[in-house]
This record gives C-alpha cells, sequence and structure tokens, in this order.
C-alpha cells in the first residue's frame, strides 16, 4: 500500500498544490457527512479539488493503480454516511467544478459540471422562464453531482418526479479513469441501453459523474401556498385521494403532524395551529388564469374530507412563512434533545395513513419522540427522532425503531427510502428491500465497473474485495 506522503506527491503532479489537503485536521472534516447517527474514525488520506476532467482521469488512473479507495463527494450533506470514508483513500471534492456550462432554451436543456449547486442551477434557468423542479429541501448548499448519485427528490415530487426524470446524458470518469459518455442531449433516446440511469442512486459506487444535460421544463407562471389544518391524521392522508379523485394535481402535498406543529411553534414561532392533530402544506401552481378556480376546487375538497381551518397565502411572505414554519422542524426537533435523526420511508400513496399511524406507535412504544413530517402526496414519510446518542438505551431503541420502520414500510409494500439514499445506513436491511436476482446483478455490475472495488466501498451492498 501506498504511504500517504507519497500519495500526496504524486496527485501534486497531477493538481495544483492548493487543490490539495493532506493535514489530518483538514481531512477530517471530508470524513463525515450530514449523517448524525454514524461516526466513523477513519480519516481520509488526501482531499483534492480538481477544476477539469482530465484532473478526475488522472487521480481515477492513479488511485486504479494503487488500489486507492476514492470517494466522490459534492456538500457532504447526505444522511446516510454515503460519503463517510470508511477505508480512508482520496476524496474527490466537486466544488470547483461548479459551473453551467449552457443552458439551451430552445432544446430546453442545461449542461452542467458535478459541482453545481442545486439551488443556482434553479435560479439560472428561471432568469429564463425554465424550471428545473427536483428540489431537495438544501438546495441552496447540495450539489447535482450529489442529487444524482443519491437519486435525491423534494416537496415537488407528486407532480414533476425527481432528478431522475430529468437526467438525459452523463459523463463519467470510470474506475480506471477512462471517460465514458452516455445518454444524449435530447429529449428522447432510443438508442440502446439507458447506462445514464444507471449511475443514479449509485452513490458514487460505479462512476464518478463529471458533467450532466438535465431536461428542463416550462417555469409554471405562477404558484399559491394553502395549508389545511385537520382534527385527526386520517383526515388529513384522505384528503389526498379525495383531491387525486377529482382530478386535482398540486406540486406539493406536504405534512406535519401535531407534535411537528407543537415543537416548531415552541422553538420558532409562526402561528401554527398547535391543538390540531395534522396540518398539509398544499401548492399549486400553473397560469394566472388558473388559480382561483384551482383554489375554489381545493378548498371545497379539503373542507369535506374535514379540514376544519385553511390559510391560502396570497403574497410571497405569507408562503414563505409556511414553509418556514414546514422547514424549521428538524432544527425545532433537535432542541428537544442532545441530537435529532431522521429518516426516510416511502409506501404506495394509498398506504400512507398506516405508515404514519405506525410510526406514532412504534416510537411510543419505545419511548421515543418524534416529529413526523414528510412529502406524502408521494407516500414519502420523514420521521424526526429527538435523542441523545450518547445514551446507550435510547440508541438501542433507536435501531430497534428503525428497525421495525424497515418491517412496517416493507409490509405495507414500500422501500427503504425515496431520496436520501442507503449509503452505510441502511445496508444491513438492503438485502431485505431488493429481489435476490437483481441483488445478484447489481453485485456483478460493480464488479464490472469497479473489479477492485475502489469507488466509495462499504457503500449500499458488502462486495468481497
Ligand atoms: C437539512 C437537509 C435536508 C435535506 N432534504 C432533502 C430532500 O428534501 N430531498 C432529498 O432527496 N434529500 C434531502 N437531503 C439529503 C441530501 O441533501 C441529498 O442526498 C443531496 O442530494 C446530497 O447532495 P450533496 O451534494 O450534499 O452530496 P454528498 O452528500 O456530498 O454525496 C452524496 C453521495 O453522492 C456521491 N457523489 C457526490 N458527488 C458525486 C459525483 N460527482 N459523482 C459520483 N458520485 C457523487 C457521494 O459519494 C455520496 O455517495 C437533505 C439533507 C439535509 C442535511
Amino acid at each position: 500500500m501506498i504511504t500517504k506522503s507519497k500519495m500526496t506527491a504524486e496527485l501534486e503532479n497531477i493538481l495544483p498544490k492548493k487543490n490539495i489537503l493532506s493535514a489530518v485536521e483538514e481531512c477530517y472534516v471530508y470524513s463525515q457527512d450530514g449523517t448524525n447517527d454514524i461516526e466513523s474514525d477513519v480519516i481520509p488520506d488526501v482531499v483534492v479539488f480538481p477544476e477539469t476532467v482530465e484532473e478526475v482521469q488522472s487521480i481515477m488512473r492513479f488511485a486504479n493503480a494503487h488500489k486507492i479507495p476514492v470517494v466522490a463527494r459534492g456538500a457532504g450533506t447526505n444522511l446516510v454516511g454515503a460519503c463517510i470514508t470508511s477505508r480512508g483513500g482520496i476524496v474527490i471534492n466537486f466544488t470547483k467544478m461548479d459551473n453551467i456550462l449552457e443552458i439551451n432554451k430552445t432544446n430546453m436543456t442545461v449542461r452542467v459540471q458535478a459541482g453545481v449547486v442545486v439551488g443556482k442551477l434553479q435560479e439560472k434557468v428561471s432568469e429564463m422562464g425554465l424550471f428545473f423542479p427536483p428540489d431537495p429541501s438544501n438546495l441552496k448548499v447540495s450539489t447535482i453531482g450529489g442529487a444524482i448519485a443519491q437519486s435525491a427528490g423534494g416537496p415537488k415530487t407528486f407532480k414533476y418526479g425527481t432528478t431522475k426524470d430529468y437526467v438525459l446524458g452523463l459523463k463519467v470518469v470510470l474506475a480506471d479513469g477512462t471517460l465514458m459518455e452516455t445518454g444524449t442531449n435530447t429529449i428522447k433516446n432510443a438508442t440502446g441501453y439507458h447506462l445514464e440511469q444507471l449511475f443514479i442512486g449509485s452513490e458514487g459506487t460505479l462512476g464518478i459523474v463529471v458533467e450532466a444535460v438535465l431536461k428542463l421544463i416550462p417555469k409554471p407562471e405562477t404558484t399559491q401556498v394553502v395549508m389545511a389544518y385537520f382534527n385527526s391524521v386520517d383526515e388529513a392522508t384522505n384528503s389526498v385521494t379525495s383531491m387525486i379523485d377529482k382530478n386535482i394535481y398540486p406540486s406539493t402535498i406536504d405534512f406535519m403532524n401535531k407534535n411537528t406543529l407543537q415543537t416548531v411553534e415552541k422553538f420558532y414561532p409562526c402561528g401554527l395551529l398547535t391543538n390540531k392533530e395534522a396540518a398539509l402544506i398544499i401548492e399549486v401552481d400553473g397560469f394566472k388564469i388558473s388559480m382561483e378556480t384551482q383554489i375554489m376546487r381545493l378548498e371545497t375538497v379539503l373542507r369535506l374530507s374535514g379540514a376544519t381551518d385553511i390559510i391560502i397565502a396570497n403574497t410571497s411572505e405569507e408562503q414563505e412563512k409556511i414553509w418556514t414554519g414546514r422547514r424549521a422542524s428538524f432544527g425545532a426537533t433537535a432542541k428537544l434533545s442532545p441530537d435529532v435523526v431522521t429518516n426516510d420511508m416511502i409506501v404506495p400513496r394509498e398506504n400512507i395513513s398506516k405508515l404514519v399511524s405506525g410510526i406514532s406507535e412504534i416510537c411510543d412504544r419505545h419511548g421515543l419522540v418524534v416529529s413526523i413530517v414528510g412529502h406524502i402526496g408521494d407516500g414519502n414519510i420523514h420521521p424526526q427522532i429527538a435523542l441523545d446518542l450518547n445514551n446507550e438505551n435510547e440508541v438501542k431503541n433507536y435501531e430497534n425503531v428503525k428497525k421495525e420502520f424497515y418491517d412496517l414500510t416493507l409490509r405495507l409494500g414500500g422501500t427503504l427510502s425515496a431520496e436520501h439514499g442507503i449509503g452505510l445506513e441502511k445496508k444491513e436491511y438492503f438485502a431485505r428491500a431488493v429481489d435476490s436476482v437483481a441483488l445478484e446483478y447489481m453485485k456483478k455490475m460493480k464488479q464490472m465497473f469497479d473489479p477492485d472495488n475502489i469507488l466509495n466501498p462499504d457503500k449500499i451492498f458488502d462486495v468481497e474485495g
């Protein structure tokens, strides 16, 4: 195995010194990510900040020659330990490859480097009347490379889908440094295998994405936000079915349970009704001329479904106030205990009510405080649990809770992750969630793309080596 100092010296032949970190205290920062409940004391040997595709290729050729583990990294905000450097090695940080290379209005496509921040991309295309809908809540910092590798979603999935629905083509540096272009920059493509889709959700285990061509859609002319309160969780969840029955398709249907309303209001008062069992935040968009009708029909369905209080946000300030309450839920829950952890399960929409009540029951039984939020229109729930990760008993309870969450989710026909990924966090349960033949072929693919298991080893599932 090559020594750290030799590794650093070799990398200095590929990149300028200013783009290499090797001091332990600097590299330590890159051994962790946004995940709270996984700790690793394995620190990467070197962190590099390439500025060109050729540099990434050279780094991979070097890593491949010496069998050095490589972890690609965007903003490091994933919540499943997908960037944790479990075997040390090299971290390739993409923050210096953050250029939007081309926005093509006629083709309605955008070509970006992997390190482009999702929020910046949204802003830039929006200036041209275009829209890139995938919107992870932390889009102001997370990168498109991370979104592709984690198959990220966000509140707007109900109407617009997730990152996977917008990737037309990719440039990927393979484990041996070869550059592969897959997909096209056309809106349709029936020319062979869609290899670009393979890299979506692959968490940097099959190749390093350096560039992406993404589909854009027309920006909706206007957006309106409605908040509805209910006296029962069932009424709130059933209202989603009623909306679909009545052909009402908002862009977002988000959920907060009573504990979330109370916790947010306690720490970030914003006028939430804390005596209600559930609230929905519903965003509708479209032409200005259609808004009044859309809102009227939505209000009728909500009232018939049992909504007791309906707030229609008419100004952008009012809209922002509603969303601030929802976005504050993680931070507010974090104030209840020294730590907070979150999860991400999804079930078919028809089973959402059973998932929400099951999560409450499981947490109550194990004595853990939970704020339940989620993109309920998608069947996707994020239980946010306040606990003390230094308290052995609570950690043990959380381990049991997680297992029961996944048992319940799978029983309800759902799966382990909707948008956060598997990483280290869920790999123990992965084999239960995917078909055994599919898993066998995933392992074969990993072996084919990365025969020496140097690309983000230990994530999603274990392979030999
Ligand atoms: C407060 C908060 C809110 C969040 N809200 C949401 C949400 O609403 N929806 C959602 O889907 N997620 C959400 N997340 C999770 C996270 O933001 C997403 O997973 C995000 O897409 C990660 O982007 P990143 O740039 O931080 O990637 P990183 O965490 O840096 O990396 C994630 C994975 O991608 C790989 N990777 C990164 N760049 C590349 C590349 N160029 N090539 C190959 N692999 C690469 C890494 O190796 C790792 O496996 C949230 C996280 C936080 C902390």
